[in-house]
């Protein structure tokens, strides 16, 4: 079974813009952790009316799946920022910000509290050997970026650039001085236009096989995405840009709700062919911004 029902031991600020949830239990021998530094879950939310949470069924392909005439819970992907199989402990950190249920639930998450997390998940796969890497990341970034740096060995030269609403959301992290922290303020994370791309494009990338991993919002993520591919051509090997999080949500699932059924199968026709991995993810992309996704 790769779902775990796990307490909530205690809740704190770490700054104004970010809150900690400490899960602990016997329950977290269960989880099933990938040991990768960007490692993050599915986690299944209480309602917030009832305070149900059922548990997920898992299907063939370890979906979850609920039975029938069970209201599906919310769920958002979140990081593991911690984990303590031993002591049986497990940290998220969750962003503040208006309208949402996952970031609601953690402001008020009181000890014995429970949330579903699934199996964890990674994305960060430098190549061996590397030489160097460059992390980008805004406020949802941020917790998978602080621990990729903290776990970085010494002789990987590393450049992190990190987004955040205001100065006062600056994380002070145990890094080694092979680890360069720049924080950048007042920009991206839903408040205006991310300048994270503009700061990559400025660095003097370092010489010798590197990496460049960068986690934030998806208008944020695609523009770091092309100038990786079109500019720096980097293939898959060398880069990893997830999409962490959509700036008005609403706007995005309305318009997807509403694409012609005949993009959708050009977009199935296309994840589905043996087409270069690359170039098909530089085409999704193309179609979803030619219908405003
Ligand atoms: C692999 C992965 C790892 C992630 N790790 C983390 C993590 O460790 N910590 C973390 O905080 N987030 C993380 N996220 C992002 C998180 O899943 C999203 O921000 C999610 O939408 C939050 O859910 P919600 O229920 O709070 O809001 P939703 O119901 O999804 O959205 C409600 C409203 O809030 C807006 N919104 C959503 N997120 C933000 C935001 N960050 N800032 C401003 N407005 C927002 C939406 O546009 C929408 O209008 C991760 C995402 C992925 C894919």
């Amino acid at each position: 079974m790769s779902f775990v029902k796990a307490r909530v031991a205690h809740r704190r600020s770490v700054t104004s813009g970010m809150v900690r949830v400490t899960l602990a239990g016997k329950e977290i021998e269960e989880f099933k952790d990938s040991g990768v530094a960007d490692e993050f879950v599915r986690v299944f939310f209480p309602d917030p009316m009832t305070g149900d949470l059922p548990m997920p069924e898992e299907d063939d392909a370890g979906r979850a799946v609920f039975p029938e005439g069970i209201k599906e819970p919310h769920a958002e992907y979140y990081s593991i920022r911690r984990i303590d199989k031993a002591a049986c402990e497990i940290d998220i950190d969750f962003v503040v910000h208006d309208g949402g249920l996952a970031s609601e639930w953690a402001q008020k998450a009181q000890p014995g509290d429970c949330i579903v997390l699934g199996k964890a998940r990674f994305c960060y796969e430098p190549p061996e050997g590397m030489a160097w890497q460059v992390l980008l990341a805004d406020a949802t970034g941020l917790p998978a970026l602080s621990r990729i740096a903290e776990e970085t060995p010494a002789h990987i030269k590393t450049i992190a650039i990190v987004e955040v609403a205001e100065a006062a959301h600056r994380q002070e992290l145990p890094v080694g001085e092979h680890v360069e922290m720049r924080w950048l303020y007042g920009s991206g994370n839903g408040i205006g236009p991310s300048n994270l791309l503009s700061n990559l494009r400025a660095l003097q990338l370092p010489q010798g096989e590197g990496y460049i991993w960068m986690a934030g919002e998806m208008q944020a993520s695609r523009a770091i995405r092309r100038h990786i591919r079109n500019e720096l051509k980097l293939t898959g090997r060398n880069f990893s840009v997830v999409r962490y999080w959509l700036d008005n949500k609403e706007v995005w699932r309305s318009r997807w709700d509403a694409l012609d059924p005949a993009v959708r199968e050009e977009i199935d026709a296309l994840w589905a062919s043996d087409r270069d991995p690359d170039d098909i993810a530089d085409t999704w992309h193309n179609i979803l911004e030619t219908h405003g996704l």
